[in-house]
């Protein structure tokens, strides 16, 4: 028996994992479930599933779990943010789902990888992950679906930053998002709602924005570099509106090896879960005749900057990917409340990533500090265009 920790249980990539999990109970234990304010759901997962541990990083919401489970159930509750850490380590658990979303994660994942856990990763990894990773001899396996297909192309005994001998180059597979063929000046005015109405995936609100912006792509594509010791020479994104091919890796003979799946997360969660074994996920199965045909076409950064401002990240390294992931948080954050338009995300994040210094990673303080710097950043920005906007509606 596995024993698993599912950090971020109760999001749309906790949820597909518990779904996984819930098919194969002879081959894992759910040990542990963590999130962070949505008591009423880590209630609802506690009973169905009596983990050793559930815990929420605000502390609030875990007195109010704890309230909801009454003394009857055996779960220990735990909170605070240092819990999170602590659940990745725990001995119990040899494998960590770490599906916290952003930044947040950041602190509870590098635990599991230290831990030298089997570590499933739906979060985006930094340099100081794939260091931890080498070091400590963890399993470092790729969830979001684009990284996890590369990963399943590549050869058996790749090292997490470390090209294998005779790849040519990747290319990254791109829905689109639900503005692909929206034109450019109609951008403005595109809603939260739609943006949050992808066409092909079912997913949280954050990711959802960023595959509209083609910000996910972007960080796919950073994320790329670092996983799989590419240059960004090497990595090209290609948009592929039926979300079928998740990636493909070309070799050096002229070979190209995809892989193929209908668009689900329980793909690539059981293909980590499993790995090198293969279990069944509970979705369904491709049908290439009913699916007719794939097309790929390249993606127009004139109306979707957000991706030519990561691929630049991507390039200049060190801390501006920090930087650019920070601004985007908050400006994704104002999109959603209604404070920043469509455009505007891209405005914002160009904005602060060209007064960031920059600079190398020395280690996780200098993270930290360059996504605090980023964040405060942002919201300026984001507060000088909305009073610009106001003074412009009292001239009006
Ligand atoms: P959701 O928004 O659906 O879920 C986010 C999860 O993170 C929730 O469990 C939430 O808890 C928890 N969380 C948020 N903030 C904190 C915090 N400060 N401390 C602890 N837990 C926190 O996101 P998704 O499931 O869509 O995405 C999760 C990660 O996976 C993201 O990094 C995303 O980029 C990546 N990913 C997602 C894919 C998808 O298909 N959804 C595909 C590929 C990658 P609570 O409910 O209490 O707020």
């Amino acid at each position: 028996m596995i024993g698993v920790a599912v950090l971020g249980s109760t999001g749309s990539v906790g949820e597909s994992t518990l779904d996984v999990l819930a098919r194969h109970p002879d081959r894992f234990r759910l040990v542990a479930i963590a999130a962070n304010t949505n008591a009423a759901k880590l209630a609802q997962q506690v009973l169905a599933w009596r983990p050793a541990y559930a815990a929420l990083a605000d502390e609030r919401a875990a007195r109010e779990l704890r309230e909801l489970l009454g003394a009857a159930v055996h779960t220990r509750v735990l909170a605070g943010g240092a819990a999170l850490e602590e659940i990745a380590q725990a001995a119990e658990v040899q494998c960590v789902m770490a599906a916290i979303v952003g930044a947040a994660g950041l602190r509870s994942t590098l635990a599991a990888a230290r831990a030298g856990k089997r570590l499933l990763l739906a979060n985006k990894a930094g340099p100081l992950l794939i260091a931890e990773v080498k070091r400590s001899g963890a399993t470092l396996l790729p969830i979001d679906s684009e990284h996890n297909a590369i990963f399943q192309c590549l050869p058996p005994g790749v090292i997490p930053g470390v090209a294998p001998a005779g790849l040519k180059r990747v290319l990254l597979t791109a829905s689109g998002g639900p503005f692909r063929d929206t034109p450019g000046e109609a951008l403005a005015a595109v809603t939260p709602e739609a943006a949050l109405a992808h066409p092909n995936w079912v997913m949280g609100r954050k990711i959802s924005v960023d595959s509209a912006t083609l910000m996910n792509k972007g960080l796919e594509f950073i994320e790329a570099c670092l996983l799989f010791g590419l240059t960004p020479a090497q990595v090209q994104v290609l948009v592929h509106p039926q979300s079928i091919v998740h990636s493909l890796v070309e070799y050096l003979d002229g070979s190209v090896l995809a892989q193929l799946s209908a668009p689900d997360m329980r793909t690539p969660i059981a293909h980590a879960l499993a790995w090198p074994e293969r279990i069944s996920s509970g979705v369904e199965f491709l049908d290439l005749l009913k699916v007719g045909r794939l097309e790929f076409r390249a993606p127009d950064t004139a109306r979707f900057p957000c991706l030519a401002l990561a691929q630049a990240a991507a390039r200049a390294g060190g801390l501006d990917p920090v930087v650019l992931n920070a601004a985007n948080e908050v400006a994704v954050q104002a999109f959603l409340e209604r404070r920043l338009n469509f455009p505007g995300i891209a405005t914002v994040i160009e904005a602060v990533v060209q007064r960031s210094t920059g600079g190398a990673i020395g280690g996780l303080d200098d993270v930290l500090a360059a996504d605090a710097e980023g964040r405060v950043r942002a919201r300026e920005r984001i507060d000088g265009i909305t009073r610009s906007a106001a003074v412009r509606g009292a001239h009006a």
